[in-house]
């Protein structure tokens, strides 16, 4: 796409304001971004946008893993930064209403002066937005308790790709009133409209939590002690993290600034957490229950920690991923199987890597989720086909009816896999909704879809021609 045309951004700065429109000259940055103050200001940014056929790419903290924030030449950004309000706690309802520009860590630290919790976290807390944690319906560390994003998402303002606003700030949790349209931009990565605000359930603040570190002997053993775990811990259980030998030894290996707190040699080290109301009780039947598993022989060896240091500095291990790719280049793969395929899938995949030389696989994930990171690499770079490990990955995938992305999204980095997990009928329809709320292409054109995709789409086309 060619620039901007001069008319478009003198139109869009007299609208802004000098401060509501940013141009930068930085190569491996877009070249104009717009930042709206208000919903109305997005509703006509978006007039005037559609009225010139002018592409947008929505932005949130750039945190995502999918490339869903790229921009190409011409396209320009629109940028929450200066919608950051928390507009609302409603301590009865247990709901929280922000601007969509509000950082995640903000809104989650707001939550908890009310002794609230808002249930999404992951490593990118400081500058994900909540726009951008809704459009990518992010996930994190306590899905397996609360949900993805989607599932915290009550109510939603959006503008739409002509500008108009749809206004929903839904509080009730129960609403059964017609199509749930709030789920047709969730997960939609700012294809379909722009986020401004967004109520959020939130919960109780827990009360205990309790952490261990496990050793399990084989894959039926830890697929059994979760269905154990899930189902003794009276709805506590808040995470159940897997990390297999070669992500567990490398980042404890001798040298390393981690502690070692199980030995080297297990086959899984499993990272177990609840988190309840009552610290005592809670506590007592944690370990109850942990001893109960050894007794059974589903866990071999167990450490639970007695302190918050001692919780970080398990929970640091798992989160240490960036150390994996010091080993070599590496491609990180996001995806998700029913549990019982796993085993095979994995051996599958070991299988076809043992052909390379200096191959590297390291696999770990939120189990509980039945999310895998799968990454492959190569010590030698030399050695490392990033187009043969693609292909492999994901045929695999496809083989095992898993799905090719399970948090990050689809973005520009998989949409060419998208086929592989979605049937042609689900594909048409999902291109049918995109052309009938943007049938100009113009908001974050080339994302999930291709342009010449969404215009070769044949059914469920706009009935623009049919009047009522
Ligand atoms: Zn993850």
């Amino acid at each position: 796409m060619a620039e901007p045309s001069p008319e478009v951004l003198a139109q869009l700065r007299e609208l802004l304001g000098e401060k509501g429109v940013r141009e930068q000259s930085d190569d491996y940055l877009p070249n104009v971004i717009l930042k709206p103050s208000s919903t109305d200001e997005v509703a006509a940014i978006l007039r005037v946008c559609s009225a010139a056929g002018q592409a947008l790419v929505p932005l949130g903290g750039k945190t995502g893993l999918a490339s869903g924030h790229f921009q190409t030449d011409g396209e320009l950004g629109l940028s929450l930064e200066r919608m950051q309000a928390i507009e609302e706690i409603d301590t009865e309802n247990r709901t929280m209403t922000v601007q969509a520009g509000c950082i995640l860590q903000n809104a989650a630290e707001a939550a908890e002066e009310q002794d609230l919790l808002l249930p999404l976290d992951f490593g990118a807390r400081g500058s994900a937005t909540i726009g951008g944690n809704v459009a990518t319906n992010a996930g994190g560390n306590m899905v397996i308790r609360y949900g993805m994003t989607r599932d915290m998402v009550l109510g939603l303002e959006v503008v739409l790709a002509d500008g108009t606003v749809v206004c929903n700030l839904n509080k009730m949790i129960k609403n059964n009133t017609g199509y749930d349209i709030r789920q047709w931009f969730i997960g939609a990565e700012g294809t379909l409209g722009v986020i401004t605000r967004v109520v959020l359930r939130l919960r109780p603040q827990p009360k205990s939590q309790n952490t261990a570190l496990l050793a399990v002997d084989d894959f039926p053993a830890v697929a059994q002690l979760l269905r154990f775990l899930d189902s003794r811990t009276a709805g506590t259980l808040s995470a159940f993290e897997v990390m297999w030998p070669e992500f567990y030894e490398y980042i404890t290996r001798e040298g390393s600034t981690h502690q070692r707190p199980l030995p080297h040699g297990c086959a899984h080290y499993v990272l177990v957490e609840t988190q309840g109301a009552d610290p005592v009780s809670d506590s007592e039947r944690f370990e109850a229950v942990l001893a109960e598993a050894m007794a059974e022989g589903l866990v071999s060896d167990a450490v639970l920690t007695r302190s918050q240091a001692e919780r970080n500095a398990l929970w640091e291990i798992r989160d240490d991923v960036l150390e994996l790719f010091t080993q070599g280049p590496f491609i990180p793969f996001d995806v998700s199987l029913t549990i019982e395929r796993m085993q095979a899938f994995i051996a599958d995949i070991r299988a076809a890597m043992a052909a390379y030389e200096d191959a590297i696989c390291v696999v770990f994930g939120h189990l509980g989720d039945g999310n895998l990171h799968v990454n492959l690499g190569n010590r030698n770079a030399e050695n490392f086909d990033y187009d043969a490990l693609q292909t492999l990955l994901y045929e695999t995938v496809e083989r095992y009816h898993g799905s090719v992305s399970a948090e990050h999204g689809i973005g520009l980095s998989k949409r060419e896999q998208l086929p592989r997990s979605r049937s042609p009928e689900e594909l048409q329809l999902m291109m049918g909704l995109k052309r009938m709320l943007d049938p100009q292409n113009i908001l974050n054109p080339n994302k999930i879809f291709s342009a010449a995709q969404i215009a070769a789409a044949s059914h469920y086309s706009p009935a623009t021609e049919t009047p009522v």
